[in-house]
């Protein structure tokens, strides 16, 4: 094991106030392209790039043509959580970790256990009348090739963040507590380069900044561990045994 690797393990064994914070990357190993890479969803198989038909004023203009992206490129039906969701799910049964703040919308913490899960960008799991405000799951979506509708007549939206809109204040400000009042900060799978992710990391006063990511992050120079590695491996190996 390598003296970094060593390093988080004891910090993790001596904490009990531990958040983590990921992005994209903790869900590629669970297949789900990341969706700013360039071997991610960027293809040419749509006629709009993915920030214009992801926008809210797309989605209210041409929903049809928004599910068929969403559907085809945005769900993941089979994705399984991989190990770095279960390896924090573990964490937090033990008492050691207090909340996931997450940027992924696929739902795969709830999946593999975690119950504290703060989504800053919502979930591909949940849907909503825009009309009426009734809740919906995925299956709705899967009910229909066309748009999805409320029994209302109103139209179903995932509950998502889209471009244009703004994130869920609650959810941010729970986020913001959390990482405020955390001991241990963990972050994974992001480059910290896209908001809101480098604002909210600023929000951490503790002495042990961790990053696993692959590649040099903003926040390298802050940081007291970092791990250039895969997520899930590093995670694994950190938590078991603690
Ligand atoms: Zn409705």
């Amino acid at each position: 094991m390598n003296d970094e690797l060593a390093r988080l393990k004891e910090v993790i064994r001596d904490s009990d106030n531990i958040v983590f914070f990921g992005g994209a990357g903790v869900s590629t190993e669970s297949g789900i392209p990341d969706f700013r890479s360039a071997d991610g969803i960027y293809n040419m198989e749509y006629p709009y790039p993915p920030e214009t038909i992801l926008s809210y004023s797309f989605f209210m203009q041409y929903t049809s043509e928004f599910y068929r992206f969403f559907k085809a490129k945005m769900l993941h039906p089979d994705a399984q959580p991989n190990k770095a969701h279960f390896a924090l799910a573990e964490l937090e049964r033990q008492g050691k970790l207090r909340a996931v703040v997450t940027q992924n919308v696929d739902g795969l913490h709830h999946k593999a256990g975690s119950v504290n899960v703060l989504e800053l960008h919502g979930s591909c799991d949940r849907y909503i009348c825009i009309r009426c405000g009734m809740e919906y799951t995925i299956e709705a979506v899967y009910a229909t090739d066309d748009v999805p509708r409320c029994s209302c007549g109103g139209t179903i939206k995932p509950d998502v963040v889209l471009f244009e809109e703004v994130l869920d204040q609650s959810v941010l400000e729970r986020s913001v507590r959390a990482i405020r009042k955390a001991e241990v900060l963990i972050v994974g799978g992001t480059s910290l380069n896209v908001y809101p992710a480098a604002g909210l990391i600023q929000h951490y006063y503790g002495d042990m900044l961790i990053l696993i990511n692959k590649s040099a992050t903003p926040f390298d120079r802050y940081a007291n561990i970092i791990i250039r590695d895969a997520i899930g491996e590093t995670l694994d190996a950190a938590v078991s045994q603690v």
